[in-house]
């Protein structure tokens, strides 16, 4: 298979289209078998339900090549149930947990050459997708639904190494108490962008949130979550309903028990205590982690140990264990790597 001539280790985040995208629609009660096809562009009515009301959802995940030369995923049947649980809270059809499988392995596999090479550290991520497609003006569900699933080669996401963030602590709200915050849902996003937006117009690259009913507690940031490690070593990230369960963090709370032992807690997190912390992360599947350096609450700063210039130690062990299992490095935990080819 000839790779396509890209510049892998220059390669950003941003969208190339490549040959393939997979396509399934839902239509009387059911889902058809979906297909491949090369043509990117959506065309619906105006009235579809995801213009008007929003009823969308979606998932996010890697291919890439390991040491050895095969093409892989990490945990993709995770994705699949969070996508599914996703669908059921706003009222979709579930696209089923096996075929959701399947359809990542053939969109893949149909843009094998936009798969980066190993050691390039860029990855084709996979961005599959979901939407009530059909005319609805009052508000209610559609009755059909489009699944796809797109890929777009990505770069490196620490080009010269991880430097470490700085946030502030959100005066705007991500999620409500029994709201959609533990679903992937394009609503939650539309409704960070205006808090983005302005926490880069004041120098910050995130925002940290605090739960919704007493703003006491830590969330976590619009697309990552948290994990903290104490000065003796245990690795602690909140626990709140109103969290998404980042597949990159429950993964990295079980490499810190069972590969570097250490203590690792899942439990409510007050803001009070982070100063107290000795390392700070953010995790999902672009970065994995990025070490956070400094967070900032109305003026106040609080400057965690590890420093402004690279990760803290445990942070740093956590990273290269991690990819080193992703990329076929160091034994992963049975069922953690699905092998494209
Ligand atoms: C996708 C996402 C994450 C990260 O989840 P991963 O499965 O690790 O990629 C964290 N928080 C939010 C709000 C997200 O949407």
């Amino acid at each position: 298979m000839e790779k396509k001539d890209i510049d892998w280790g220059n390669l950003g985040f941003a969208y190339m289209p490549t040959d393939k995208r997979f396509v399934a629609n839902y239509k009387n009660g059911a889902w058809d078998e979906g297909t491949l096809t090369s043509d990117p562009n959506v065309v619906l009515n105006e009235c579809a339900c995801v213009f008007q009301y929003s009823q969308s959802c979606f998932e996010g995940l890697k291919a890439y090549t390991t040491e050895d030369g095969h093409i892989v995923t990490f945990r993709p049947d995770l994705n699949a149930e969070r996508m599914a649980n996703s669908a059921r809270r706003l009222e979709m059809p579930a696209y089923p947990e096996d075929k959701f499988i399947e359809a990542v392995v053939k969109t893949v596999e149909a843009n094998e050459a936009y798969v980066p090479p190993y050691g390039s550290g860029a990855t084709l991520y996979i961005r599959p997708y979901m939407f009530g497609s059909n005319a609805v003006i009052g508000v209610k569900p559609a009755d059909e639904y489009q699944f796809r699933i797109l890929t777009t080669p990505v770069g490196p996401y620490f080009k010269g190494g991880a430097k470490p963030l700085t946030i502030r602590v959100s005066d705007f709200d991500r999620a409500a108490p029994h709201g959609t915050g533990h679903i992937k849902a394009g609503l939650n996003y539309a409704m960070s962008l205006h808090a983005i937006v302005s926490a880069h117009q004041e120098g910050y690259d995130e925002n940290m949130y605090l739960d919704a009913a007493t703003r006491t507690k830590v969330e976590e940031t619009g697309g990552a979550n948290f994990i903290f490690v104490t000065k003796d070593g245990t690795v602690v990230t909140p626990k709140s309903d109103s969290i998404l369960p980042s597949i990159t963090r429950r993964s990295l709370m079980y490499v810190a028990e069972h590969y570097l032992g250490l203590k690792a807690e899942t439990r409510e997190v007050y803001f009070d205590e982070v100063k107290d912390f000795a390392e700070c992360g953010l995790c999902g599947t672009a970065a994995v982690i990025s070490p956070v350096g400094k967070i900032v609450d109305h003026g106040k700063e609080i400057c965690f140990p590890s420093g402004m210039t690279e990760m803290g130690p445990v942070t740093k062990k956590l990273y290269e264990t991690l990819t080193g299992i992703q990329m076929g490095r160091i034994e992963a935990p049975e069922g953690w790597i699905k092998v494209i080819k």
